[in-house]
């Protein structure tokens, strides 16, 4: 079967976290295949694929789909809609010419989906709105709504599309408007500029195709997901990933149907799946170029930068071997996390672990538990510092077991994002106050959007260029920015530069008892406030004891916060009972029961619920 570009349409959805993505593309699925619906009612949800997105219910990626739909192929490719995934996103929507913007009706338009939008615009995609889970809404709460798109968008509502992926209302609608608005597939040329091609002497016969996802699957090794911009890719053919300087020989060649079925061929314009061959993840990486000539490459690759650390332990010491095979199960599949070898005298034998964020944090730490039964115990994520020694060499410290002591450093740096956060008017008090007590700088305020509509109902956005340090982005800023503008502020980011920084160790003590994965860096004039964070939810989250048991907070020997976690019920008893071997035998007791909660708080580490809170809100 041969398809012409002509007949293709490549589109992504661009949707905040919970706003009906999945159950509209099962539509959609639906539609395309009447077969799968019978399979849908089945399994509920086709294309959340991992099992931690459906118990969470965000969709960090959807599978790429082809929809069959009156004569033409319809290429749905998702973007990840979560900041850690920036990269991710810009790589998607590079695979794409067109987007379907989606707004849950009962929420409205979300920060984050702007700054999406924003990125899907400068790369001239054509943008088709949808207002979703109509059935949730009243004639009103729509017209109000159309009114804010119109506004804050400027896209007039006789354009929005009014649907619901509950009933199905709209999405008819929503497959023609792809075939009508978002153009056939670019060339090979117009993605490289005619220049360079030109130079390169690159014609539009050139294979030439964009990785925007890979996975590995146990028999036909890493498959690459790939939008193709130029030539006829077969299997047998020998091609090169581009950017990682690899060759490989194409195994299979398919497309998403929704299933992964084998074709003969992948042609320009189309969405599909090459086989590699290849096992190692970490060689087909996203926004790689494959092709049959090395100089052909689709400008924007990059590596993932882990940029959050911390160190994975078995709870239990004989899980090591269990963890181990977890962990290079999941770095199979998962190219970002980065994984080393890691010792600690208490903690045992781990892992030292580089995430995109925290998000990428929780989910991989989620996922040991659910998908291989494993307890693990986890150091609090840090950043990577750059300490220059006083003997001029230079280190990064990943976390705060690493740091050398101070007689020692010359210089520390902490990495500092500069970003945009996009805001309406209303908050913007409250993102400079949070920007200042973030360490933070605003550079630069702009006006975004001016409703030039309505005077009564005006909503005006503004970007903020900003440099927060990272170390305090992973302290729960984003809850935080939720927090201040009511879910309507964003914070996006590429560039990442060191500046210096002091930090110092602080360790926090149950029972008097170092707990080393509780150990943080911060700077001098924060430690003792998030110090006593930790305690407090330790507090509010351990088991009360039979004896009170004292928290605190130290940097080396000194304490700098303190707190008690009162005994389960006042000791009376010694009053009522005298007499030698009652008050031995209690003496006795309590010794065996302190050792239990010493050796406890060495290694087994406070519940998971509770190093969530203590990661997400100190
Ligand atoms: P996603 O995170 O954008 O993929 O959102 P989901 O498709 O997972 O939907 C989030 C929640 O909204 C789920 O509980 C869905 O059942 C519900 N939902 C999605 N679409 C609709 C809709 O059109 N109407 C109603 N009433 N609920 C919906
Ligand atoms: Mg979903």
């Amino acid at each position: 079967m041969s398809i012409k570009p002509t007949q293709i349409r490549n589109f992504s959805i661009i949707a905040h976290i919970d706003h009906g993505k999945s159950t509209l593309t099962d539509r959609f699925i639906e539609l395309a295949y009447k077969d799968y619906a019978k399979e849908l009612q089945k399994q509920d949800r086709l294309t959340d694929v991992l099992e931690i997105e459906q118990e969470r219910g965000i969709t960090i990626k959807l599978q790429p789909v082809t929809l069959p739909w009156k004569g033409y192929f319809l290429n749905l490719i998702d973007t990840p809609g979560h900041v850690d995934f920036a990269y991710e996103v810009s790589r998607s929507l590079k695979a794409c010419e067109g987007a379907i913007l989606l707004i849950d009706v009962t929420q409205g338009i979300q920060a984050q989906t702007i700054s999406t939008l924003l990125m899907a615009m400068d790369s001239n995609l054509e943008i088709i709105p949808v207002l979703n889970k109509v059935d949730l809404a009243d004639k009103m709460l729509i017209n109000t709504r159309l009114d804010e798109i119109s506004q804050i968008l400027g896209y007039s509502p006789t354009d929005v599309i009014l649907a619901s992926g509950k009933t199905g209302q709209g999405a008819t609608d929503i497959l023609d408007a792809i075939v009508n608005k978002i153009r056939p597939p670019r060339s090979l040329e117009e993605i490289l500029g005619q220049n360079e091609a030109k130079q390169k002497s690159i014609s539009d016969g050139q294979t030439a195709a964009l990785i925007f996802d890979s996975f590995y699957d146990q028999h036909k090794g890493v498959v690459a997901s790939v939008r193709v911009f130029g030539g006829s890719i077969k299997a047998g053919q020998k091609l090169f990933l581009v950017n990682m300087s690899k060759e490989f020989i194409v195994r299979e060649v398919g497309l998403f149907k929704p299933h992964m079925e084998q074709v003969d061929k992948l042609t320009t314009g189309m969405v599909g799946y090459i086989a590699t061959g290849i096992k190692e993840i970490r060689d087909v990486r996203i926004g790689d170029t494959i092709s049959n000539n090395t100089k052909v490459v689709i400008p924007g690759f990059s590596k993932p930068r882990p940029k959050v650390f911390a160190s994975i332990f078995p709870a239990v010491d004989k899980d090591f071997i269990h963890l181990k095979e977890a962990i290079e199960k999941l770095a199979l599949n998962d190219a970002a996390l980065d994984v080393q070898v890691d010792n600690s005298q208490v903690l045992g034998q781990g892992f030292k672990v580089g995430f995109l964020g925290l998000l990428h944090l929780e989910i991989t730490k989620e996922r040991l538990f659910k998908e291989f039964s494993i307890n693990t115990v986890i150091t609090m994520p840090s950043v990577k510092y750059k300490v220059k020694l006083k003997t001029g060499k230079i280190i990064y410290v990943k976390g705060a077991s690493y740091l050398p002591d101070k007689p020692l450093i010359d210089t520390i740096y902490e990495p500092v994002i500069k970003g945009e956060i996009l805001v309406p008017d209303k908050y913007l008090n409250g993102i400079y106050e949070l920007v200042r007590e973030s360490r933070g700088l605003v550079e630069s305020t702009n006006t975004l959007y001016t409703s030039a509509t309505s005077a009564t109902r005006s909503v005006v956005y503004y970007s903020l260029a900003v440099k927060i340090p990272y170390a305090e982005l992973i302290k729960g800023f984003f809850n935080k920015l939720k927090a201040v503008s009511k879910g309507f502020a964003s914070l996006q980011y590429d560039q990442v530069i060191y500046e210096p920084t002091e930090v110092v160790k602080v360790d926090i003590l149950v029972n008097k008892q170092v707990v080393p994965s509780l150990s943080f860096l911060e700077v001098p004039n924060k430690a003792r406030e998030r110090a006593k964070k930790i305690l407090n939810i330790l507090k509010n989250t351990l088991d009360r004891q039979m004896f009170p048991i004292p928290l605190q907070g130290a940097i080396g020997s000194k304490i700098i916060a303190r707190e008690t976690i009162p005994a389960y019920r006042k000791n009376v008893t010694a009053k009522l009972y005298g007499g030698d071997i009652t008050r031995k035998m209690k003496l006795w007791h309590n010794q065996a029961k302190k050792k239990k909660i010493r050796s406890q708080f060495a290694k087994v580490d406070i519940p998971h619920s509770a190093f969530i809170k203590i990661m997400q809100e100190t």
